[in-house]
């Protein structure tokens, strides 16, 4: 087709043609770009293992809903909003600047499909998506300069700010659509100049602007703005690709893979080596991660595809309580470590350093709660608890264990708890139960159909075992046939297994394993969320596993639990998600039902802070004899957020929970205005079976 200005393939530049320039930059962009790349790969082809090929058509369902649909930026509404706009508009002109690359060198080039009626609707929206993409890189662009979120801010014991980062890129995307939008308008101008046919400029768009602005220009002008928008758009476009794997930005090359690559469990951990079964662990010389190179190649990927966002810093209950942990430069850190030792000019770095001590420290590592607050919020999945659970494997098996930790190991070696208790007081908390609730201790030959699984908090603490007692009594009012494995119950190695002890975890478990199976029950039931978590999901061919809330809310519905109307109407009630029944395994609709059984109950939300997005206490297990460096305490956090909702009584669904929020409510000072206490215990004092 015949047309007003010169085509960039027919243009020359300094005598030049054209042509073979616009083949050299892409060649060189290209070329560059894939040799980064390559470099980039080196440490992941020296990574552990991660089975990750698995699940082909689940990692496919992901990738549409949380890469392509873009699932989770919304959760922040502004940012996330910004952000849609921007990748929506990113992958409708990437054909654009497809086809602009092939101009360079063929004229008049048209993408294969891209013709006729298609066509003439591709034109008209990739018009309206490059005015789009503008708005959001200049609202983007104030939020870095002028409306900067906390979140953002680099605090100084973590390096240097990386806005300038961010606006480069910004400033790279707005030259690219407006470099194609004047390359497009100078074109149209000259058409309509020369009485030519040209092509429709959609109303309000950057491209019907630019044609307006240049409605009075010369031909000669017209044709300037042609080549050097286009010898520009070149130029960045190829810059940009380059640029991407240098920092934060590399997430546009491999947040899809990173997603298709997701962690599809819940509530696990992974184990110590993919490929090694439990019980050749002993085999292993090293357990956990001790230099780069052991992490896994997922890891590694994480590391590439943090977007630096910090959302779940944002959410990080240690880093709200200001404890040496913030997830986002757990990545961070571990990017600029790949960087360093595998530059993409020159050779790679010497033999890796320990990582602890060098880019993390003992306290970080040891400060998460595995909450999961973190990996609910990442846009773009990306894993913390199976790094920190790895890296301290590490420590653990190098010998550096914190204090504190020492003697609650050394109990639940010898004796299966933490406390170092007699294995024979393990019942001891069914003494003080009335007559009319008998507990059978499944030994000896005796059966149940069903295993109360207690756990060690609710076995020997004393403010504790009225859980136990209050499960014992609804049980016993639902009329099921239950038992208790008594001094053969051990830790169910919960903790253990995240505090980085697996072969201690693995003893704990053969050991349930077999006084659950011996014990002939058909089902379990238990009250505490680490351990429902721990015989869920790290325990293997266990019979089914329920947590009380869920039995609570099914026999309340079916009628088989009566429940009294509020014993005191007068107070707010409001639930506190603990994270290994909320986040770790979605139950949150159970809790809710059995509390709302009870005819009368007012109960609220902490709004924003609840579900998916609730606030850890502070951390049960092991977590409780850890002395973390941090400002205030995590339930304390909590018992305020309890307090701005307006309730006066926080029922929670963990023993772990109401050690941390009743010692919460004392030190906040909240004593008589708040109090705390279990769902077992709520719905016990309100049982009208057995009355
Ligand atoms: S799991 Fe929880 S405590 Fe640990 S890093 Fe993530 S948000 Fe922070
Ligand atoms: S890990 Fe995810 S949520 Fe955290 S800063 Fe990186 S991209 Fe954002």
């Amino acid at each position: 087709m015949e047309t007003a200005l010169i085509s960039p393939a027919s243009a020359t530049i300094l005598g030049i043609p054209a042509g073979i320039i616009y083949i050299l930059i892409p060649l060189i962009g290209v070329g560059t770009f894939a040799y980064i790349i390559y470099k980039r790969l080196m440490p992941l082809l020296r990574a552990a293992p991660d089975e990750r090929f698995n699940r082909i058509p689940e990692r496919i369902r992901a990738v549409i809903k949380i890469w392509l649909g873009q699932w989770r930026h919304p959760r922040y509404m502004l940012a996330g909003v910004v952000h849609i706009f921007l990748f929506a508009g990113f992958l409708i002109l990437g054909a654009r600047s497809t086809q602009l690359v092939f101009i360079g060198f063929v004229d008049g080039f048209q993408l294969p499909g891209f013709g006729g009626s298609f066509g003439a609707f591709y034109s008209v929206l990739k018009d309206y998506a490059a005015t789009w993409i503008l708005i959001a890189v200049a609202i983007a662009a104030a939020r870095r300069l002028f409306f900067k979120p906390a979140r953002y801010a680099v605090p100084p014991q973590y390096g240097k700010d990386h806005t300038w980062e961010a606006l480069l890129v910004l400033g790279l995307i707005a030259t690219l659509v407006i470099s194609e939008s004047f390359f497009e308008a100078s074109l149209v101008a000259a058409q309509i100049q020369k009485g030519m046919h040209a092509e429709i400029t959609p109303p309000l768009t950057l491209v019907w602007f630019f044609k307006h602005l240049l409605s009075g220009t010369s031909l000669a002008g017209l044709q300037g703005v042609h080549s050097v928008s286009y010898f520009i758009h070149e130029v960045v476009f190829f810059f940009f690709l380059c640029f991407l794997p240098m920092g934060k930005h590399f997430h546009v090359v491999t947040s899809l893979f990173n997603v298709f690559f997701m962690r599809l469990e819940r509530g696990n951990v992974k184990p110590v080596r993919h490929g090694v079964d439990d019980d050749k662990l002993d085999d292993l010389e090293s357990f956990g991660v001790k230099v780069f190179e052991d992490f896994t190649w997922k890891h590694m990927l994480d590391f590439y595809t943090c977007v630096d966002c910090g959302r779940c810093s944002d959410h990080c209950p240690a880093n709200a309580v200001s404890r040496p942990l913030s997830p986002r430069f757990i990545s961070i850190k571990g990017r600029d470590y790949a960087f360093k030792h595998y530059p993409w000019i020159g050779s790679n770095g010497g033999p890796s350093k320990p990582l602890i001590g060098d880019i993390y420290g003992e306290d970080e590592i040891w400060s998460c709660t595995t909450c999961g607050a973190c990996e609910q919020e990442c846009p773009v999945t990306i894993e913390y608890i199976d790094k920190m659970v790895d890296l301290r494997r590490g420590m653990v098996d190098e010998g550096m264990v914190p204090q504190s930790l020492q003697k609650p190991l050394g109990a639940l070696e010898k004796r299966g708890n933490p406390w170092g208790k007699m294995e024979r007081k393990r019942a001891d908390w069914i003494k003080d139960l009335a007559e009319e609730t008998p507990v059978k201790a499944l030994e000896k030959g005796k059966t149940a159909e069903t295993l109360y699984f207690v756990d060690s908090i609710s076995s020997f603490d004393d403010r504790m075992q009225d859980i136990a007692r209050s499960t014992a009594r609804i049980l016993a009012a639902a009329g099921i046939d239950f038992g208790i494995l008594g001094k053969a119950e051990k830790d169910s190695g919960h903790e253990v297994r995240r505090f980085g002890e697996e072969m201690l975890f693995q003893d704990l478990k053969d050991r349930n394993t077999d006084a659950i199976l011996n014990s002939g029950a058909a089902s379990i039931i238990t009250a505490d969320p680490h351990a429902y978590n721990a015989l869920t999901n790290d325990y293997n061919d266990l019979p089914p596993v329920e947590h009380i809330s869920r039995t609570i809310a099914r026999y309340a519905a079916a009628g088989k639990i009566r429940l009294k109307p509020a014993v005191d109407a007068g107070k707010v009630y409001v639930y506190h998600d603990p994270c290994y029944l909320g986040r770790h395994n979605r139950l949150y609709d159970d809790p809710r039902a059995a509390i709302d059984a009870i005819p009368g109950i007012n109960r609220v939300e902490m709004e924003g802070k609840c579900r998916d997005r609730s606030f850890c206490c502070g951390g049960g297990g092991l977590m409780l004899f850890y002395e973390p460096e941090e400002e205030q305490r995590m339930g304390v956090l909590r018992v305020e957020m309890a307090k701005q909702a307006g309730a006066n009584v926080i029922v929670t669904a963990c023993p772990f929970c109401l050690v941390n929020i009743e010692d919460a409510i004392k030190v906040a000072g909240l004593e008589g205005e708040l109090e705390a206490i279990d769902l077992s215990e709520l719905i016990a004092q309100h049982l009208a079976n057995e009355d």
